[in-house]
């Protein structure tokens, strides 16, 4: 009977130690293959010269590493970098590095698909097939640092990782949380916690759940300051409205000293960007310093609207968005405007796709209300 192998991508470091340990191996051996990998990008066991010739054929029956496959990539202008990565033989995902002033991000997947359908997210309109494994999820990385030729503790090309791309990260906790941990291993990426960002849409309970098993940053998709305007853009909203949303967020930055929340914040022509908005905005911002009891817990991050073919939405005026962020500088709330990059190649937030066999009915619902909009832009 063969025997499957088991991808050294798919463990942490504790899990490494098991395998060792399963194999009847010293513990100290699942570290120097986490260096190999993920400090020197090696991926066959034979250059692994500091293990014996007897190790290396045993691991070769029972392990393998194996990398996402990359289908293409491509750079934009801005410096900014897409990968389509192959996730079996049918799925494809997107992660995108961003280059800035003394740092980089990677925008990682956590699923193919999506199956929250925020109403101005191209990645809702592919439908959901299903959840990243952890080799999947920190694979992404490891393309990325091998690309930018990234050293660990080094030259440190990759500084920062946000889980913004494909997918809603708290949906597939156990496989998001095992990978986070690789990326801020010493062994693994050696990312610093506050440099790695969960982006949620808002699923309460998990947020109370990473709370107590993590120590990443937080960011939450809010896009709206009332419950009725909020679930017209983000359905999640009828299960977990605002109040309960600013409650769990009130419990992760209390359990974590100096911790501050970013709250995203979508800007959509005549849709959420009026200046009663953000005086209701910098309301809820306020309240939810007084309950943290501390200034400065939230930040707000304004995205212009990205577009992207079908979609109802339109980005809103430069001059609305400066209006809007001043509102909140006025009223003491930090906010950011957030660069838009990577558009000249749809890589930028919201225009992820990658391929999705959907498992729902919404891609082909999206295709067909796009054909019957003439739409040109869609092959059937
Ligand atoms: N599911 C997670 C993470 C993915 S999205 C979440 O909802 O947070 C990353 C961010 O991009 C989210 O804040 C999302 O709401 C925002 N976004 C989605 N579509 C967008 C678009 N078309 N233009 C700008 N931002 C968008």
């Amino acid at each position: 009977m063969e025997q499957t192998l088991t991808n050294i991508f798919g463990m942490d470091r504790r899990g490494m130690e098991d395998f060792f340990a399963g194999l009847g191996e010293k513990r100290f051996r699942a570290h120097q293959i986490m260096k190999w990998v993920y400090h020197r990008h090696v991926t066959d066991f034979d250059e692994m010269t500091d293990l014996g010739k007897a190790l290396r054929a045993k691991l070769k029956g029972h392990a393998e590493i194996v990398p996402p496959k990359v289908i293409f990539e491509k750079p934009s202008i801005d410096g900014t970098h897409k990968w389509l990565l192959g996730m079996d033989g049918a799925n494809a995902i997107e992660a995108v590095f961003i280059p800035d002033k003394g740092r980089g991000t990677l925008c990682v997947s956590s699923q193919v698909g999506c199956g929250l359908n925020c109403q101005f997210c191209s990645t809702a309109t592919q439908g959901f097939n299903r959840n990243l494994s952890v080799a999947e999820i920190i694979g992404q990385v490891w393309v990325a640092a091998r690309h930018l030729g990234n050293v660990p503790h080094r030259e440190r090309k990759l500084t920062n990782v946000v889980m913004m791309g494909m997918g809603e990260p708290l949906l597939n906790f156990d496989n998001v949380v095992t990978a986070m941990s690789i990326m801020r291993d010493d062994l693994g990426f050696g990312l610093a916690n506050k440099r790695v960002t969960l982006s949620t849409a808002g699923l309460v309970p998990m947020i109370d759940r990473l709370g107590e098993e993590s120590d990443v940053s937080l960011a939450v998709s809010l896009h709206a300051p009332t419950d009725e305007l909020r679930t017209e853009l983000v359905p999640l909203n009828k299960k977990y409205p605002i109040a309960e949303l600013m409650e769990s967020c009130v419990r992760y930055v209390r359990r974590k000293p100096r911790s501050s929340i970013t709250f995203e914040y979508t800007m959509m022509k005549g849709v959420n960007d009026q200046p009663q908005q953000a005086r209701a905005l910098a309301r809820l911002m306020h309240a939810f310093d007084n309950a943290a009891q501390m200034k400065d817990a939230a930040k707000v991050n304004l995205i212009p609207f990205n577009p992207f073919p079908g979609t109802r939405f339109e980005r809103s005026e430069e001059l609305d968005i400066r209006a809007f962020q001043k509102i909140l500088l006025d009223e003491g709330v930090l906010t950011m405007v957030r660069r838009t990059r990577g558009d000249d190649i749809d890589a930028a937030c919201g225009q992820l796709k990658g391929q999705v066999v959907d498992r729902t009915r919404r891609q082909a619902d999206f295709k067909k209300k796009l054909q019957g909009e003439g739409n040109p832009d869609v092959a059937a």
